[in-house]
């Protein structure tokens, strides 16, 4: 699971010269019945009982700008129903497990995942600014399988004794979580390493809190001398607003390559209309339609599944409807394969 407060990036103490980002993520809301009652469905019969009752292990956590972002009094408003616990997650379904992509057997070091040819992936960090019920390391464990900053230099000599890898992936949780002194810290130890060509985050910042995207950070990246690329995400076009807009805006002016992967989330974007609006709303704030991931078949995310002949006739329907570079790639991930599968 995503520790509350991971060893690695223990908050500070706010102060006067703490970023805006970092006070937002600070006063995110913890509790369902808070964020219920911010959304007028404190009394609803559907949420009331069922809420209170499916809490940790994976804890509630959502930060206040992405509330304001939700439908006031909608049952079944697209972004609560990607961050509030419901009871049916306890249940158990054949074929969901702990680690559906087998992440820890593909663990070179501590938090460096080499799947692929070309690219690895560093966990830089457990910590996120939402917990997406969905998430397919939602049971993953933090503690023992993400890179502290003490055991980076670990993973780094790895991808500096092999030169076929030309770009490094931040992950997590979510790098840009980690505070600038850290992040700034790991880019510069990156660029290093002469064979790497491109450094690529994956990061949920840039939608749900997206005050994270400071002029320091575009300064950093634009900086760099590795590509960056920045894929972002976002499942439904009302996460996207005009505090998006200008994020996505601003890493764009950077230099940045911005491009969203979304989940096929059934209940929330599994319409052609929801999907179409997503590609959309993405393009003209500034990223390109990516990936649509399958569910990754996580403990506790059987109710977000869509079945894979639906979620084919969806993707055939929006390529129908939207030019070719609006129509994401749909994958699934398998254990074991050489690249994410096409489906
Ligand atoms: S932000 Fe990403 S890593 Fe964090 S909970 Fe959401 S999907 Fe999982």
């Amino acid at each position: 699971m995503i520790p509350a407060q991971p060893a690695a990036e223990k908050p500070l103490p706010l102060s006067q010269a703490t970023p805006q980002w970092k006070r937002e993520q600070a006063e995110a809301v913890t509790s369902p019945a808070e964020l219920l009652r911010l959304v007028g469905l404190d009394q609803h019969p559907r949420w009331k009982e069922q809420a209170e009752r499916a809490q940790p292990p994976f804890s509630l956590k959502v930060p206040r700008s992405y509330i304001h972002r939700m439908q006031f009094g909608c049952a079944d408003d697209p972004l609560l129903l990607q961050a509030l616990p419901q009871a049916v997650e306890h249940a158990e379904v054949a074929g969901f497990s702990a680690d559906p992509v087998g992440d820890l057997n593909a663990q070179k070091t501590t938090g460096l995942l080499h799947k692929y040819h070309g690219r690895v992936l560093l966990v830089a960090t457990g910590a996120c600014a939402i917990h997406c019920r969905y998430c397919f390391r939602r049971e993953y464990p933090y503690e023992q399988a993400s890179a502290t900053q003490s055991q980076w230099q670990e993973s780094l000599d790895y991808i500096a004794a092999d030169s076929s890898i030309h770009e490094v992936i931040l992950s997590g949780g979510d790098p840009l979580t980690l505070s600038d002194k850290r992040l700034h810290k790991l880019i510069d130890r990156i660029e290093t390493i002469s064979h790497v060509q491109r450094l690529r985050i994956h990061s949920r910042l840039p939608i749900v809190l997206p005050s994270r995207v400071t002029e320091t950070l575009c300064q950093r990246l634009a900086q760099s001398r590795l590509r960056c690329i920045m894929v972002v995400h976002a499942n439904h076009a009302q996460e996207l607003d005009h505090t998006t807009a200008k994020a996505l805006q601003d890493l764009r002016r950077a230099g940045v390559d911005c491009l969203n992967q979304a989940v096929l989330l059934a209940g929330i974007n599994d319409s052609v209309e929801a999907l179409a609006q997503l590609s959309e709303r993405l393009f003209e704030q500034g990223a390109l339609p990516y990936y649509l991931h399958s569910l990754d078949r996580v403990h506790g995310a059987a109710h977000f599944e869509v079945d894979e002949a639906r979620a084919k006739h969806l993707v055939a329907q929006l390529r129908e409807r939207l030019s070719g570079y609006l129509v994401p790639t749909l994958v699934r991930e398998i254990e074991g394969e050489s690249s994410k599968t096409p489906l």
